[in-house]
């Protein structure tokens, strides 16, 4: 059977694109002589990189980071360029140096092994991540002098950052590191701060910036609270207003009971839709501006808000969940990043 057309999805994330490309003009500008590129990972952080990637490439974009090369095929379709593409988690087997060379998207190599499997492969132009003390991922610096290392042909030679947003000498000692470890491979160009990074000072921005939180909205540190737009506003439909009576429960494990006779609505937010149970303590939801107080347990699909405060509120309408990062992360206790890399793909974006 021909399978119609989907009705409007029930949960909408809508993505600024005028705010993503002023943050990313910003965090440019930022990087003074260096270009600014973009971190793009786990779906642009995931806002959806059928929306992010124009209109970073509108901006002035043209160095792209995911970390999967799952995660290739739909940022070209967004119309990147391979070359301007990069693969974090580089080539692990003899099949991903494969698809590289027949993309033509360029894989970060992170060590001796995956230098030998590109080559094997064919090679190539490539990246290389040195790890300067995040124990991570990425080439020690003892093995900079291996032969397979030297046979590399190298367009950006890498570093991560792991503490940039905090008050540490951790990054100095990285920027060191970097700095004596660039000087012993021949590499194009060189990057190394991500959006915190960036914040740090010119020593950090070498050619090429990579942010990514701050790009959508996201507050790394105290250099940029108040500097960024927020991108992403998710919104849900009311499905069921209800009365629950005085002394009724609310959701799963019935955490919640009406202190008084109450008007209640049911919301379509779960779990899977990356809004999971720290919600519930402290959330609120919002309509028209007014408070939507969450009751009781995120249970599985669905919220269970208070519309006291909202008496027009009817079902088939939107409310939107308050979503400006530095501001979620605080009633939810999750980091920024996971605020917006769990929202899921039940959200129409
Ligand atoms: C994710 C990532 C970034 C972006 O980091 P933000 O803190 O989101 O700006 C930059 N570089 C690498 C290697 C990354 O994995």
């Amino acid at each position: 059977m021909t399978v119609p057309d989907l009705p409007p999805a029930l949960l909408r994330l809508t993505i600024d694109r005028t705010a993503l490309a002023a943050n990313w003009h910003l965090l440019d500008r930022m990087s003074g002589a260096a270009a600014a590129g973009a971190a793009i990972k786990a779906d642009a952080y995931g806002l959806g990189v059928a929306a992010v990637v124009p209109a970073l490439l509108d901006a002035g974009a043209r160095q792209f980071f995911v970390a999967h090369w799952c995660e290739v095929a739909p940022v070209l379709a967004a119309g990147a360029a391979p070359e301007q593409i990069a693969v974090l988690h580089g080539v692990n087997t003899p099949a991903d140096a494969a698809y590289a060379r027949a993309t033509g998207v360029r894989p970060v190599i992170n060590s001796v092994r995956q230098a030998a499997l590109w080559r094997a492969a064919g090679g190539g132009l490539c990246h290389l991540m040195i790890d300067t003390g995040m124990n991570r991922l990425g080439l020690p610096p003892a093995d900079i002098g291996d032969p397979a290392i030297a046979a590399l042909d190298i367009d950006i030679v890498l570093s991560h950052l792991a503490s940039a947003e905090d008050d540490t000498d951790q990054s100095a000692r990285q920027l060191a590191l970097f700095a004596a470890a660039r000087s012993g491979v021949s590499a194009r160009r060189a990057s190394l701060a991500n959006s915190a990074g960036i914040a740090l000072g010119s020593a950090y921005h070498f050619d090429v910036t990579r942010p990514g939180l701050a790009l959508y909205g996201g507050e790394p540190c105290d250099a940029l609270a108040g500097e960024l737009a927020q991108v992403a506003f998710p919104q849900t439909m009311v499905m069921q207003i209800r009365s629950v009576p005085a002394g009724g429960y609310v959701g799963y494990n019935a955490t919640f009971r009406a202190p008084h006779d109450m008007r209640t609505a049911t919301v379509s937010l779960g779990y899977a839709d990356g809004i999971l149970r720290c919600w519930g303590e402290g959330g609120a939801l919002q309509h028209a501006g007014r408070p939507l107080k969450i009751l009781g347990r995120v249970s599985m699909d669905m919220i269970v808000v208070d519309c006291t405060e909202a008496p027009d509120l009817a079902e088939g309408d939107f409310c939107d969940l308050p979503y400006s990062l530095a501001a979620a992360a605080q009633t939810t206790g999750l980091s920024q990043y996971e605020l917006l890399t769990v929202l899921g793909d039940r959200f129409a974006r």
